[in-house]
């Protein structure tokens, strides 16, 4: 797996490392895949305290304050319903996802440029049909022809991606860790090293 390129867009605050909270929508699916909705563990006791979750599951440790005691939430879901996003931004991350963080030329999964599939110097746009993952080889390549000249394909035709679909992507890139109380909401794509 090649998971440093990846791992530069979605990084892992110092304080998800410990007793990280899965948050669930009121549907009990998590919010999002990748990155996973997580909590500090913190903010999850908060949020369970002004009932705006219901605590799912827990972690064995607890944490004391003076007057009490309450095991650390591994798993919340909200109390109201959050709407999902319908339009997807146009962002770095959301295109290397929709393209599974791979070239659409050679699908190699190393480190990634972007490839205007009709060049700029051609009158291409940025825009989600023309613009893919590519690998710096194929990209160097390809330079600034066309993709009959270069006499290259592309192994799917770029479109804007729903964000369901979207979401669905994020299913393939699980998160290293994955406490066990959270494998009953979740379900990946790629294969469960648990
Ligand atoms: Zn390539």
């Amino acid at each position: 797996m090649n998971g440093d390129f990846r791992a530069s867009f979605v990084r892992e605050p110092q304080s998800l490392r410990h007793h990280p909270a899965l948050v669930l929508n009121a549907d009990y699916r998590p919010l999002s895949y990748y990155p996973l909705s997580l909590w500090p563990w913190q903010e999850a006791i908060k949020a369970a305290w002004l009932d705006r979750v219901q605590i799912v599951a827990e972690y064995d440790t607890c944490v004391r304050s003076p007057s009490t005691s309450i095991r650390i939430p591994s798993v919340v879901v909200l109390r109201d319903y959050v709407k999902p996003q319908k339009r997807v931004a146009f962002t770095r991350f959301n295109l290397f996802l929709r393209d599974e963080f791979a070239c659409q030329y050679c699908g190699s999964k190393g480190e990634l440029t972007f490839d205007h599939v009709i060049p700029r110097s051609r009158g291409g746009v940025t825009s989600w049909d023309n613009v893919v993952a590519a690998c710096a080889t194929c990209n160097l390549r390809k330079g600034s022809r066309s993709l009959r000249k270069a006499g290259m394909s592309l192994r799917r035709t770029p479109c804007q991606p729903g964000a369901e679909e979207l979401k669905n992507q994020g299913r393939k890139f699980p998160p290293n860790h994955l406490h066990e109380t959270w494998l009953d909401f979740l379900y990946w794509d790629a294969e469960l090293q648990a």
